[in-house]
């Protein structure tokens, strides 16, 4: 599990700096314990490891000390849970994973698609990180859920980068999601209903509920290589819920990766 407290690429609010701190104190509280569901207790699983924060020296270096971190942990055959951070941090920790990885696929949940050629004048906004991972050819495919703000400039993006959407207006509870090799799965906490996650800079409702999300990752059942929590915004959050529905999330996330 690695943090990344990065958020000087958020176009509305900044924040999610403060996340991985946020979640941990969260999944470490006294107020659950670490196991899953299925009864994986990850406080007595070794290979179940809390690497710290990313040392980012300056906002203009951040993408190249991420890019590093998670390039040496990967070398070494670690798996990365990466704790954001805004999305933007979705470039350079698949770019890492994927020098060292097998190629690999993209489930991408969210209520948005973040495919922007450019958002602001921002290029590495957290709005555009799909649009430079498919650009580069990163990934084999890349699979969204949930998404609820497709405007015409995504969907042409969409179009043109083969991003397969699953769009909220047509989720259906139970639907599950098939994968031949490996896969990535990124998870913006915005994918779920504000009413479960207040705590994110983007309130967008109509989304997933929290048994959602947590049904969608108990039911994967090809190798994830790694996986990612992004978007809490702490300073939005109420008495810590989407704080604690992320811990939650990441040590699903963290036992399937494991599994
Ligand atoms: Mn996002
Ligand atoms: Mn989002």
């Amino acid at each position: 599990m690695l943090g990344i407290p990065f958020d000087e690429n958020s176009s509305f609010m900044r924040g999610s700096a403060e996340a991985p701190g946020r979640i941990r104190d969260a999944l470490f509280s006294g107020a659950s314990n670490l196991c899953t569901e299925s009864g994986h207790d990850l406080s007595i699983d070794t290979r179940f490891h809390d690497a710290g924060d990313v040392h980012l020296s300056t906002p203009q270096s951040a993408f190249q000390n991420i890019e590093q971190a998670v390039t040496s942990l990967t070398e070494k055959g670690v798996h990365i849970l990466a704790l954001g951070g805004d999305h933007s941090i979705t470039y350079p920790v698949v770019k890492a994973t994927a020098r060292v990885h097998p190629p690999f696929s993209i489930l991408h949940l969210d209520a948005h698609p973040d495919l922007y050629d450019e958002y602001d004048g921002n290029r590495y906004s957290h709005a555009s990180p799909f649009a430079r991972i498919m650009e580069e050819g990163l990934v084999q495919r890349l699979v969204q859920v949930g998404i609820r703000t497709a405007n015409p400039h995504q969907r042409e993006q969409a179009e043109r980068f083969g991003v397969e959407i699953i769009e909220m207006k047509d989720w259906r509870p139970k639907m599950t999601f098939e994968f031949d090799g490996p896969l990535y799965v990124s998870l913006d906490m915005d994918v779920l209903d504000p009413a479960f996650a207040p705590g994110v800079s983007h309130h967008e409702p109509g989304g997933l509920s929290t048994r959602d999300v947590i049904t969608i990752i108990q039911s994967l059942n090809q190798p994830i290589i790694g996986a990612e929590i992004v978007e809490v915004n702490p300073r939005r959050d109420y008495e810590g819920i989407t704080a604690m529905t992320a811990a939650k999330l990441a040590k699903e996330l963290a036992a399937k990766i494991l599994h």
